[in-house]
C-alpha cells in the first residue's frame, strides 16, 4: 500500500509500526459553529482511509480531537452571554449528527482539548526543562523554534525568509518573543475568558499543544499517520512535529497525510470569508450519501470545485450502484435456480477481476476515483451477468461483492426502508417513556435506531420535534 508523506514528498510503501495495527490521529474541527463541507473532507476522506485500512486487516486505533476552547467559540460565548462549554458541547452533538448522516464512523476516540489540559501542562513543562521553551515577562510561554533542528522539514518552507518577514506579523504583545517564529504553548487568560492554573500564569493553552499532548497519550509517542487539512501543514503540524519530537525525543509520526482544499468558485470554502455550505445545508437539498460520493470522485490531493453540476452528476452515478443493487435484490426475491451453474462459477471469478481493479486503485494512494470507477466496471459486468434465470448463488454473489466495495468507501447502496410518520411518533413515545422511568439507555438506544434511519430528534421546551436528515 502506498500512501503520499507530505514529510518526504514521495510516495512510500506503508509500513505499520507494529504489525496489523494502525495509529492514526486526525486533527479536528473547532466547534463553534455548524461545521461546513469544506470541514467535511477530511472526515469522509480519512473515514475511507481507516475503512479500507480495516477492510485489510489492520485494527485501527483512529484517534481524532474537537478543539473546544478557542478565541471563536470564546467570542462566540460572549454574544450569547454563556460559558464557552455551552457552544462547545453544542456544536460537538451537531458535529456527531453530521458525521453519522455522512456514514462517518465515530472515532476510537474523541479527546476534547480543555479535558486534557494536565498532560498539557506537563509537556510545556518538560519542554521548559530541556530550554525548548521559555516565560515571558507576561507568563506566556513560548516554543524555542531555533532550538528544534527539524523545524520546518514538513512544510518545506525557507524559514529564514519567514523570518526576515517575521517581525511585520508579529501581533500585540508578541513583542516579547526571541525569534518570530516561536509560537505560544500557554497564555495568560483575559477577562471573561475560560482559564486553567499553571506554574506560568493562570491561563489557557496555544492550539498547537492539543494535539501533540493527545496524540500521545491514545496512540503512543510514536504514530502511523498523522492527517488533515493541507491548511494545518504550516504552521500546526509544523509545531506539532516540533513539540512533539523535542519532548519525546524521537519521531512523532511517521507519515503525514494532507487532504487539497474543497473551493467554491475556485476559492477555499471557509468560514472567514463567508463563502460556505453547511453540512446540514446541503442534507436539505441532497442525500448526504450524493456528497460523500461527490468526495470520493476527485482524489484526495487536489483541490475539488463544489458545484450544483458535479453534485448532479454524483447522484446520477451513485444511483446507477443503487438501481443495479436493488435489480440484484428483485431478482433474487424471484430466483428458481438455487445451486450455482458451471459458467455462473467463471461469471463470479471474473467480477473478482474488479475487486483487484479496486483495490490497486485504492493502494495508490487511495485513489478513490478510480476505485469509483472500478466499481462502475463491475456494476456494468453484473447487470450484463445476470437474468431472471439466474441462479440465487450467482445474483447474492455479485449482491455481495457490490456492497463490499461500496462499503469500505463509506456509501450506502441499499435504499433505506422510508419509516412511516406513525412508526417515527409511536418509538418517539417509547423514548419519552423509557426517559420518566429513568432507562436512559433505552432512551439513547431509540435515538440511535431513529438516527440510523435518517431521523433526527431535537429535545424542544415545547417538547420532541423530529425531522429527517
Ligand atoms: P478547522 O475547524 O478550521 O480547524 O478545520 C477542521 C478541518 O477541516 C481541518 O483539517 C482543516 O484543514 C479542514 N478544512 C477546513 N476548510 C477546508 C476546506 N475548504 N477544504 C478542505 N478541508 C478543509
Ligand atoms: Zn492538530
Amino acid at each position: 500500500m502506498k500512501i503520499y508523506n507530505t514529510l518526504s514528498g514521495k510516495k512510500e510503501e506503508f509500513v505499520p509500526i507494529e504489525p496489523g495495527k494502525v495509529r492514526m490521529y486526525v486533527c479536528g474541527p473547532t466547534v463553534y459553529n455548524l461545521i461546513h463541507i469544506g470541514n467535511a473532507r477530511p472526515m469522509i476522506v480519512f473515514d475511507t482511509v481507516r475503512r479500507y485500512m480495516e477492510y485489510k486487516g489492520y485494527e485501527v486505533n483512529f484517534v481524532s480531537n474537537f478543539t473546544d476552547v478557542d478565541d471563536k467559540i470564546i467570542k462566540k460565548a460572549m454574544e450569547e452571554g454563556v460559558e464557552a462549554s455551552v457552544i462547545s458541547r453544542r456544536y460537538i452533538e451537531e458535529c456527531k449528527k453530521d458525521m453519522a448522516a455522512m456514514n462517518v464512523r465515530p472515532a476510537t476516540h474523541h479527546p476534547l482539548a480543555t479535558e486534557e489540559i494536565a498532560g498539557m501542562l506537563e509537556m510545556i513543562g518538560n519542554l521548559l526543562e530541556k530550554h525548548h521553551a521559555y516565560v515571558a515577562q507576561d507568563g506566556t510561554v513560548y516554543f524555542r523554534t531555533r532550538s528544534f533542528e527539524g523545524y520546518g522539514k514538513l512544510s518545506h518552507k525557507n524559514l529564514d525568509d519567514l523570518r526576515s518577514g517575521g517581525r511585520s506579523l508579529l501581533v500585540s504583545g508578541e513583542d516579547q518573543k526571541e525569534d518570530a517564529l516561536d509560537f505560544v504553548l500557554w497564555k495568560p487568560k483575559k477577562d471573561g475568558e475560560p482559564y486553567w492554573d499553571s506554574p506560568w500564569c493562570q491561563g489557557r493553552p496555544g492550539w498547537h499543544i492539543e494535539c501533540s499532548v493527545m496524540s500521545r497519550k491514545y496512540l503512543g509517542e510514536e504514530i502511523d499517520i498523522h492527517a488533515g487539512g493541507e491548511d494545518l501543514i504550516f504552521p500546526h503540524h509544523e509545531n506539532e512535529i516540533a513539540q512533539s519530537e523535542a519532548a519525546n525525543g524521537h519521531t512523532f509520526a511517521r507519515y503525514w497525510m494532507h487532504n487539497g482544499f474543497l473551493n467554491i468558485d475556485h476559492k477555499k470554502m471557509s468560514k472567514s470569508l463567508g463563502n460556505f455550505f453547511t453540512v446540514r445545508d446541503i442534507s436539505e437539498k441532497y442525500d448526504l450519501q450524493v456528497l460523500r460520493f461527490f468526495m470520493l470522485s476527485a482524489h484526495y490531493r487536489s483541490p475539488l470545485n463544489f458545484s450544483a453540476e458535479l453534485m448532479e452528476a454524483a447522484g446520477n452515478g451513485l444511483l446507477r450502484i443503487v438501481t443495479s443493487v436493488e435489480n440484484l435484490k428483485f431478482l433474487a426475491g424471484n430466483a428458481k435456480e438455487k445451486t450455482l451453474q458451471e459458467t455462473e462459477a467463471k461469471c463470479l471469478q471474473e467480477a473478482d477481476s474488479y475487486r483487484v481493479k479496486f483495490e490497486e486503485a485504492m493502494e495508490d494512494d487511495f485513489n478513490t476515483a478510480d476505485a469509483i470507477a472500478a466499481i462502475f466496471e463491475l456494476v456494468k459486468f453484473t447487470n450484463t451477468s445476470v437474468s431472471p434465470q439466474s441462479s440465487l448463488p450467482l445474483i447474492g454473489g455479485l449482491l455481495e461483492r457490490i456492497r463490499t466495495l461500496a462499503d469500505i468507501l463509506g456509501l450506502v447502496v441499499d435504499k433505506k426502508e422510508e419509516i412511516l410518520d406513525e412508526e417515527i411518533e409511536a418509538l418517539i413515545e417509547a423514548r419519552a417513556a423509557a426517559r420518566k422511568s429513568r432507562d436512559f439507555s433505552r432512551a439513547d438506544a431509540i435515538r440511535a435506531q431513529l438516527l440510523d434511519q435518517g431521523i433526527i430528534l431535537e429535545d424542544t421546551r415545547e417538547g420532541v420535534k423530529w425531522r429527517r436528515a
